[in-house]
């Protein structure tokens, strides 16, 4: 049985204040019976971790190299040195923003797993490839190239956001995700055999709010939900939390 998982992305929000919410989401969810994660900015992981109880904490990113001249870059290593224990990869902002492909975001997993952290890797087609009918071809290239050998469901987390749902308060039909996810599972469960297959978590991301979470939970082969803007409030992530 795979346990549920709530994990939130910061991205580049939240401040020393911020913690409080993170302070509050620790309290409420003490005895949780589902994973929770949230991933603050990287200046803040070191006192995310002094307050967040039960939940986990990750980045949002890292090198793939252990260390060396990268000035800005953060290694699996360093992260896990901060105190987190999980990190986020392969992002459609990553990958715009910086110009990460699918090969960058497998070596970053691969030193992630390295260094003992959860790698929650994330994969997604834009609108364009919606329309164009090549959503399943397009999330098939990035599982495949994106996802080390090295992955297993303890180590792993694959997040499906379609890029038109981040942000926008759109978000695909519970059969739209429902697709996309029973496709992401047979395919690990082709690469990597049943076993590993199975117990890999994958998560829905784009738009999540407290009003659509459970439908969405609903979907099968959905293990929970990666959570942007509605994770900086504890006010909005805690009935998220409840839902699962
Ligand atoms: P929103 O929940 O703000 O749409 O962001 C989703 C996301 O990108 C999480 O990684």
């Amino acid at each position: 049985m795979r346990r549920k998982l709530a994990a939130g992305n910061w991205k580049m929000n939240g401040d020393s204040a911020t913690l409080d919410e993170l302070a509050t989401l620790a309290q409420r969810h003490a005895e949780a019976s589902v994973d929770l994660l949230i991933c603050p900015p990287a200046t803040l992981i070191s006192r995310a971790v002094s307050c967040a109880g039960p939940i986990r904490i990750g980045g949002q990113d890292c090198h793939a190299a252990p260390s060396g001249a990268h000035t800005g870059d953060i290694s699996a290593a360093q992260l896990r040195d901060a105190g987190a224990t999980a990190v986020i990869l392969g992002h459609s902002e990553r990958r715009e923003d910086h110009d990460e492909d699918s090969d960058q975001v497998r070596e970053k997993a691969r030193a992630a797993h390295a260094a003992d952290l959860l790698t929650v890797i994330c994969l997604g087609e834009s609108l364009a490839q919606r329309e164009a009918q090549n959503t399943l071809d397009i999330i098939g290239a990035q599982l495949a190239l994106s996802v080390p050998d090295s992955a297993t469901g303890e180590n792993t987390v694959i997040a499906y956001e379609p890029i038109w749902a981040i942000g926008t308060g759109l978000v695909p039909d519970t059969d739209q995700i429902g697709e996309v996810h029973d496709f992401i599972r047979a395919r690990l469960e082709r690469r990597f055999g049943a076993g590993v297959g199975r117990s890999v978590r994958l998560l829905y991301g784009g738009s999540v709010k407290p009003e659509n979470a459970a439908s969405i939970f609903a979907v099968s082969n959905v293990d929970g939900a990666l959570v942007g803007g509605a994770s900086l409030k504890a006010a909005d992530f805690s009935p998220i939390v409840s839902a699962l």
